[in-house]
Formats: C-alpha cells, structure tokens, sequence
C-alpha cells in the first residue's frame, strides 16, 4: 500500500488544486448555504458547475480523447475526485451519466451513438440515467419484465423501472428490456438508449425520509425506440448490463473517499459538544465517536489500497464488494455518533435547508436518513456477502435453479 502520490500524482493534483481555486466562483460549493430553493434553479447550477470542470479538463479524465476525455489515468480521476471533494464542490450532477452510462456506451454503441451523446453527456447538457431496477426485480436483476417488441425499424417498450436516480432531471437512459421470453433470463434480454422526453415516458418521483426526491418511478407505454439506439445485439443485454455494473463498482468502490459526513467533521462536532454532556452521557458519546474513528479510518486506508491497485493498473475486483460493505457501516456509525453527540437537537433543530452548514444539525440528520439507501444502493449489503462469500471465500454458490430455464417457464421471477 502506499499513501503518498508519486511526483507525476503530486504535480498532477497541484494542477488540479489550481485549476479548482481559479474557477471556484463559477462552481457550486456545498458551505454556500442554503441550496437554491427552486430544484430546478439547483438543477441549472449543477450543470453549470459540471460544465465549467469539463471545460477545464476536469471531468471524463480517464475516457480517451477521442470521446471527449482528457486520456488520463485512473488515479488521476481518483485525485480529481478527491480535490472536489475536498474543495467542497458536491457530486456532478450527471454522476452517473459519467461513471456507468457512458462507459457503457463507449464500450458497446456505434460510432454515430458515441459521436451523438459522449461529449454532451460530460458537460451536463445531457443527463443521464440508468433504468435497471422493477418493483420485481432489483438483487434479480436478470428477472425484469419491461419489454421490448420489433416493429419496422423501432422497438415498442412497456413496462416500469423504479428507484432510478435522477430521472426527473435526465434527458437520457439506459433501458434493460426483455425482448426474448422463450429465452433464459439472462439470455433474453436487450439494451437501449432511450429518450427520456419522447411520449410514453412517463416520470413520477419519490419522496425520501430525508424529504428530498433523488429518484423516481419511470413508465413505459408504447414507447417507441429506433434499432439505431439498441446498445449491442438483441440477447446480449446483460453482457452490456456487466459492463454498467463493473462500471459502478468501479466508481463506487474505487475512490478511497468517505461515504457521507467525514470523520473530520465528527471530530469538530465532538469538540463541540462533549464539554457539555452530563458525564454518562460523554462515557457513551466517546465511545461512539471512537467506534466511529476506528472504522471510518479503516475504510479510508482500505480505500487507499484499492487507489494503489488503480494507480498500478489494476481494476478492483471482489473486494470492491468488501470496500462498499465496511464503507456503508462505516458510515453508518460517524453518522450515528454524531446523532447521539447532538442529543435533542437531533431532533428539534434545523431542519433541511436551514443553512446550519456543514456540520449544523441539519446535515447530520438528512446523512442519517440517506444511510439505508446507501446499503442498498449498487447491491445490497446481503448480496455483497454474497459475492464475498462465492468470489473471495469460495463458499458454494446459490442455487439458481432457473438460470437455464426459459424466462417465461419459470414460474417464477428468482
Ligand atoms: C439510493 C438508491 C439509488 C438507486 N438508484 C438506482 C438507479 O439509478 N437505477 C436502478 O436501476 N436502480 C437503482 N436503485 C435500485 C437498487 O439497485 C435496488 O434497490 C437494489 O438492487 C435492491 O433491489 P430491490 O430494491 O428490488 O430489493 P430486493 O432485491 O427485492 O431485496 C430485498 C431484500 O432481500 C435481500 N436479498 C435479495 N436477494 C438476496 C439473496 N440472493 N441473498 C440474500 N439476500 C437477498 C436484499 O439484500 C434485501 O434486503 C437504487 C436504490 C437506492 C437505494
């Protein structure tokens, strides 16, 4: 393992540091205050920020020149990564447009798909989405109902996808369809680009505990898709599907960042308040705080070794799985300790977007309340053991008895 940038990394993320503090006055920053209370006056600014950082080299930096990319490295992405955090900026609007859809594309369109959306997808003026998950099939992917039927020169899609973040606000998808039931499941299915704005698409976004709506139920009516826009051959789409999935665990195992608020902030927080607690209380806070510590410092260096294997060359592997596992508890338990350090005010103070700043009440509770989705999010943390259990321990596998059966002879959808 090893912490420190070589000097091309150091001179690298000098660069980036300058090119961040030249053009922080045109960049959304997460201390400004309140967020723009109209979402779609945020929605503009988000995409003002990520196209101001394409313009300066910014964003796509591990995607060849040829797709509009700056042909750098991964690590190099994963410094650019860490600098905007650490300046503040918060996460490009078109995340992940940028770490699954567009890889996706560039690894599967035509030349004309890649010339039509690479380079406008990495300056925001497309946002994109991803429309795997159906109320029925999520950890079962392969299991998804949505259809796609050949008509003339399109497909004519029906169907609904869920849980798909940032539809409200994209302008394209990337659509997993059944298009062969007579096939087995993984065999049956085919890929599109879908237009998101095209009739028959129909968006409905959910509300979260936290009170935001990051993601949305999409609907599919007779929607129809030009074989133009198929991503791979017909029966191909979960090849395509891997690609988009190695691809997000790339982006969300990779980094070697924090997931949520920063051991940093608990330690100012914690600063704060523990002067103050009533002395059985303090014995319970510290030791949350320390709990926390210890795990969160544990995620940052097992992210370091993942940021070394990417820096060597490598790809993340199965251990990805175990980086987003320990990184989601322990995120879980920062969040936790800094709850039980604010008490009451946990509850009765600030609510969202009350401008407490960073480490204001307001920002603890709404982490808190983002924490479940991020254990489910990019694969559950049962399933994630799973693939531990199968890919690293070499457990036996479980059984799928419908793998090799026809997808609508199998009674059922697992
Ligand atoms: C914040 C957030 C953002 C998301 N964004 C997107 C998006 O942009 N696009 C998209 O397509 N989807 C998205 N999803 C959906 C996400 O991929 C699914 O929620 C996830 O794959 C789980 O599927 P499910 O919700 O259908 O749960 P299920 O698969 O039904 O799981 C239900 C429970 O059963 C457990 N379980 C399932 N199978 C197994 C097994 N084999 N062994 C042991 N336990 C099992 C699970 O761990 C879970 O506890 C998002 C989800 C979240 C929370």
């Amino acid at each position: 393992m090893d912490f420190d940038d070589t000097p091309d990394e150091a001179a690298y993320r000098a660069r980036v540091r300058d090119l961040l503090a030249e053009h922080a006055a045109d960049l959304v920053h997460l201390d400004a205050g309140e967020e723009a209370a109209d979402p779609r006056e945020q929605e503009q600014a988000l995409r003002r920020t990520q196209r101001v950082l394409a313009d300066a080299g910014l964003v796509g930096v591990a995607w060849a020149a040829e797709h509009g990319g700056q042909a750098g490295s991964l690590a190099q992405q994963a410094i650019v990564g860490q600098e905007l955090a650490r300046a503040r900026v918060p996460s490009l609007i078109n995340h992940i447009g940028i770490g699954m859809c567009g890889p996706t594309v560039i690894a599967h369109g035509t030349p004309e798909q890649h010339e039509k959306y690479l380079a406008r997808l990495l300056r925001a003026e497309d946002v994109w989405c991803q429309l795997f998950s159906e109320p029925a099939s999520g950890s079962d992917l392969a299991a998804l109902r949505t259809t796609a039927v050949r008509d003339g020169e399109d497909w004519v899609v029906n169907g609904q996808k869920v849980w798909t973040t940032l539809a409200h606000v994209s302008d394209f998808g990337i659509l997993l369809t059944r298009t062969d039931p007579d096939r087995p499941k993984h065999g049956g299915l085919t890929m599109f680009v879908v237009d998101m704005h095209a009739p028959g698409v129909t968006v409905r976004p959910l509300r979260q505990m936290g009170g935001q709506s990051d993601f949305n139920e999409v609907f599919f009516d007779d929607v129809r898709i030009p074989d133009s826009e198929r991503l791979g051959e017909p029966g191909e789409g979960w090849r395509v599907a891997l690609t988009t999935l190695l691809n997000e665990r790339v982006a969300v195992g990779g980094g070697g960042n924090d997931l949520g608020l920063s051991i940093e902030s608990l330690a100012r927080l914690a600063g704060e308040k523990l002067p103050g607690l009533p002395a059985e209380r303090q014995v319970l806070a510290r030791q949350a705080v320390g709990r926390a510590a210890v795990a969160a410092l544990a995620n940052r260096y097992t992210g370091y070794r993942r940021l070394t294997a990417i820096s060597q060359g490598g790809l993340p592997g199965p251990e990805a799985s175990a980086g987003k596992l320990a990184g989601t508890a322990a995120a879980k338990l920062v969040a936790d300790a800094g709850v039980r350090l604010l008490g009451d005010d946990a509850v009765f103070a600030a609510a969202p977007g009350d401008g407490s700043g960073e480490d204001g009440a307001g920002r603890w509770q709404r982490n808190q309340a983002w924490l479940p989705g991020i254990a489910i999010a990019g694969g559950t943390d049962e399933v994630l053991r799973n693939i531990i259990g199968e890919r690293v321990l070499g457990l036996p596998p479980e059984p799928r008895e419908d793998k090799h059966r026809p997808f609508n002879a199998s009674g059922s959808t697992r």
